[in-house]
C-alpha cells in the first residue's frame, strides 16, 4: 500500500443535473435518506492491478447512476461489504466543513480489514468525499439541523461463487441531503429491548461497520417498531445481560451524581466517532466518564430509584437523541421525566456547535473544505 502511486480523480461532471427549481424542491424537506445530488465518487480495485500487488485505479467524480452488476457478484452472495456514514454541514458564513473525516477513513480501513478487503489510503477517503462534496455544494438543504449525509462504501464485485475474499471492489460515495434522522425531530425516543436477538457476538463482526450487521438487526428493528417504539437495544449475546448498543447508536448514563457511563468497546460495539467526541467534552465538563458494562437489571433499578437521571443515544445521523422510554418483555419504565434532559441538551448543543462553527473547535475536529 505504501508505494501505491496517488490516485488522481476524473471530473466527469453530470451531463444534466437537475435543475434548481427540482431541487429546490426535493430539498425542501428532505427528510433521512430518501433524495441524493447529481454525482458520486468511483474507484476501483483490482487483484492484478499495480504490477500483481493489487490497487486503486479509475478514481472518478461522475453522475451518480445506476451501477451494472454481474449476477455473480460476490457481494450478493456473501456481503461482502461495508459503509461509513458522515455528514458535511454549511457554515454561517457560508464555508461547508466536515467532523473527524479522519477517523472515518481510519474506521473504513478497520471495517475492511475486518471483511478481508483492501484498505483505501485515508487521504484518497478524505478526497473522495471532499471531491464529490465541492461538486454538490448546491445540494445542502436549509432546514434546521440540515446537512449532507455522506455515505462511501465498499463492496466486492468479482464474478465467483467460491467461498474466498474477491479479487475486485468497487468504492463509491454517494450524498443525500437530511433533514432531522428522527421526522418528529423526536423529542425523546422510545426502546425495545432484545430478548431473542443479538447484534454481535465476541469474535464477529460488531465493531466493523457493514452491511450484515444491519441486515441481522432488522427483524428486531421490526419487533420494535410492531411493539410501539422508535429503536431496539441489544443486550451482549454471552450473558444476555449487559447493555450494548442500539441497531445504529452507542448508548450513555447519566447519573444524579454528575458520572456517565456508556458501555465499553471490546469487539462488539462499534466505535462511534460521536461516542468517542462525547467522551471527550464530558471530561472537559469535569464529569466522571466510566467505559463500564451495566447491566438491563441495574438500568431499571437506577430508573425508578431516580439514582439515573438521563439515558442518550449518539451517532451521525441522529447526532444526540433522549431516551425517554425502555420496554422489554419483563415491562417497561421511565427515564427521568421521559423527556430530554439537561445534560443532554447541553452535550448535544455543544457538539452541534462544533460542527456547526458556532461553539470553538478546541480539538481541530472540523476539516473546513473551500
Ligand atoms: C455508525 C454506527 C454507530 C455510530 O457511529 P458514529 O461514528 O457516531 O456515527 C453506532 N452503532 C452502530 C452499530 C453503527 O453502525
Amino acid at each position: 500500500m505504501a508505494n501505491a502511486p496517488a490516485l488522481t480523480f476524473e471530473q466527469i461532471p453530470h451531463p444534466a443535473p437537475v435543475p434548481g427549481a427540482t431541487r429546490a424542491q426535493a430539498i425542501a424537506d428532505p427528510g433521512f435518506g430518501t433524495v441524493f445530488t447529481d454525482h458520486m465518487i468511483s474507484i476501483d480495485w483490482d487483484e492484478g492491478h499495480n504490477g500483481g500487488k493489487g490497487g486503486w485505479h479509475s478514481a472518478k467524480l461522475c453522475a451518480r447512476e445506476p451501477i451494472m452488476l454481474d449476477p455473480a457478484a460476490s457481494v450478493l452472495h456473501y456481503a461482502q461489504e461495508i459503509f461509513e456514514g458522515m455528514k458535511a454541514y454549511r457554515r454561517e458564513d457560508g464555508t461547508m466543513a466536515l467532523f473527524r473525516p479522519d477517523q472515518n477513513a481510519r474506521r473504513f480501513n478497520d471495517s475492511a480489514r475486518r471483511l478481508a478487503m483492501p484498505e483505501l489510503p485515508e487521504d484518497a477517503f478524505i478526497e473522495a468525499v471532499e471531491t464529490v462534496v465541492k461538486a454538490d455544494r448546491d445540494w445542502f438543504p436549509d432546514v434546521e439541523g440540515g446537512s449532507l449525509y455522506i455515505r462511501p462504501f465498499m463492496f466486492a464485485n468479482e464474478h465467483f461463487l467460491g467461498v474466498r475474499p474477491a479479487k475486485k471492489y468497487k468504492f463509491l460515495t454517494i450524498l443525500s441531503p437530511a433533514g432531522n434522522y428522527f421526522k418528529s425531530g423526536a423529542p425523546a425516543v422510545s426502546i425495545w429491548v432484545s430478548s431473542d436477538y443479538s447484534r454481535a457476538a465476541p469474535g464477529g463482526t460488531g465493531a466493523a461497520k457493514c452491511g450484515g450487521n444491519y441486515a441481522a438487526s432488522l427483524v428486531p428493528q421490526a419487533e420494535a417498531i410492531a411493539k410501539g417504539h422508535d429503536q431496539v437495544v441489544f443486550l451482549d449475546a454471552v450473558e444476555r445481560k449487559w447493555i450494548e448498543e442500539l441497531g445504529g447508536m452507542n448508548l450513555f448514563f447519566v447519573f444524579d451524581d454528575g458520572s456517565i457511563v456508556t458501555p465499553p468497546l471490546g469487539g462488539t460495539i462499534l466505535p462511534g466517532i460521536t461516542r468517542d467526541s462525547l467522551l471527550t467534552l464530558a471530561r472537559e465538563e469535569g464529569l466522571t466518564v466510566r467505559e463500564e458494562r451495566y447491566s438491563l437489571d441495574q438500568w431499571r433499578e437506577d430508573a425508578t430509584s431516580g439514582r439515573l437521571v438521563e439515558t442518550m443515544a449518539c451517532g451521525t445521523a441522529a447526532v444526540v437523541t433522549p431516551v425517554g422510554r425502555v420496554a422489554s418483555r419483563d415491562g417497561e419504565f421511565t427515564i427521568g421525566t421521559g423527556g430530554p434532559g439537561q445534560l443532554t441538551s447541553k452535550l448535544r448543543a455543544k457538539l452541534v456547535g462544533i460542527q456547526r462553527g458556532e461553539v470553538e473547535d478546541t480539538h481541530g475536529w472540523v476539516r473546513t473544505i473551500d
